[in-house]
């Protein structure tokens, strides 16, 4: 089912009843606690309809848009990762009965979730974090199973928020691979209307029971015309020339003590990050040493503990733990995976409580000039 067509918004709700008939969960956008969360939605009556934010350092606050756009907010403060990677995850169970230790790991039902509204940003970062866990040979299982189990339904970003950059990164506004289904929406005078494209067959099967027809050519053009908009309005920029190079060569500059005095180490900016996948795990045990069970939890780089080898953490500052975080980010995970840790969601930005901004760094690194050691010449000694 090849090409664009037109969902008006009034139909909108047969989205949601064509995804529960092949048996999706549906998992969208709906105002929780002031914010825009990613919840479970069982009717387009729970999405944000009217709502937008304003984002900068350390600042998030909804307001009220003068429509009622359904998907007019940006980059929420939580990303889909909860979804395909939770925060906790048990991995195995024990029990010591008399017929010696028995191991069982919990069976996870295979729900299958409909990811309603993912930004191009955000798919970006579910590709990345795609090559960490389906890597092979060693798959994450509870990944992998959830993975399997999504389809994704992507929106076209009109709304670029004060701390968005994914232009600079590559990563957005434009959805262009990596969905099931993607919409623009659109509003004008007496008229509210989402294109609809599908991009696999699972998608092409949702669409089929969807009423829609053909788009015109003008309405293409205003959904081009809108995603030139959200191109020109990013909150940030991010200018990425040679910046493995420029990081690199700036392994011991000063600013990353200025940053150090600020940085509180309180591991949100890692939390919120659509691409970050540390983890760290955890035995525990009952009150009769019978029953144990092992955990997964989501770990920040930005702890003490995370960099902990027998008799002490490699990072025991504030200043080596940034560092660490902002080279990975953008230089050594370009080594390791081979592109950018970061999408320009500018999640990080937002939600720093002392308004530490990723962009701003790479940027009073630049502006200086190179400083000191540079991390390759040490590598190359
Ligand atoms: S950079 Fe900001 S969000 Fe990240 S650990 Fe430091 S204070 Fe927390
Ligand atoms: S480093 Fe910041 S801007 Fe980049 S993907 Fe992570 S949260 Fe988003």
């Amino acid at each position: 089912m090849e090409g664009k067509f037109v969902l008006e918004c009034h139909d909108f709700e047969s989205l949601f009843l064509s995804l529960h008939a092949n048996g999706y969960q549906v998992i969208g956008p709906s105002i929780v606690d002031d914010a825009v969360i990613y919840t479970s939605a069982n009717s387009p009556n729970e999405l944000p309809a009217g709502w937008t934010d304003e984002q900068n350092g350390g600042t998030y606050r909804l307001k009220q848009r003068d429509d009622e756009a359904l998907f007019g907010y940006s980059a929420a403060p939580q990303s889909w990762k909860k979804f395909l990677f939770p925060p906790t995850l048990c991995l195995w169970k024990s029990h010591q009965s008399e017929k010696g230790l028995q191991f069982s790991a919990p069976q996870e039902p295979p729900q299958k979730m409909a990811f309603l509204g993912v930004r191009a940003c955000e798919l970006k970062a579910i590709a990345i974090q795609d090559g960490i866990f389906l890597h092979e040979p060693y798959p994450d299982s509870s990944y992998s199973l959830r993975r399997g189990n999504t389809l994704i339904v992507a929106v076209q970003c009109c709304m670029a928020g004060g701390t968005c950059f994914c232009a600079s990164m590559g990563a957005g506004p434009r959805v262009t691979q990596g969905f099931d289904l993607s919409l623009t929406e659109i509003i004008e005078a007496g008229r509210h209307y989402f294109l609809i494209e599908a991009g696999s067959e699972s998608g092409a099967r949702i669409l089929q029971r969807i009423p829609h027809q053909p788009a015109h050519a003008d309405e293409i053009e205003k959904s081009e015309r809108l995603l030139a908009g959200t191109e020109s309005r990013m909150g940030r920029v991010l200018d990425t020339l040679d910046i493995q190079g420029l990081l690199y060569r700036n392994y011991e500059h000063p600013r990353w003590m200025e940053v150090s005095r600020r940085c509180l180490t309180c591991t949100n900016c890692t939390i919120v990050c659509p691409t970050c996948f540390c983890a760290c795990v955890e035995d525990r045990t009952d009150l009769t040493g019978q029953n144990a069970e092992r955990w997964r939890r989501w770990d920040s780089c930005f702890t003490v503990e995370h960099s902990y080898i027998h008799g002490g953490s490699v990072r025991s500052s504030g200043l080596s733990r940034y560092r660490q975080w902002m080279t990975h980010k953008l230089a050594t995970w370009i080594d390791q995976f081979g592109g950018s840790g970061c999408v320009g969601c500018g999640r990080c930005i937002t939600w720093c409580p002392v308004g530490i901004d990723i962009t701003e760094e790479a940027a009073a690194i630049r502006l200086s000039g190179d400083f000191g050691r540079s991390l390759l010449g040490k590598r190359g000694e």
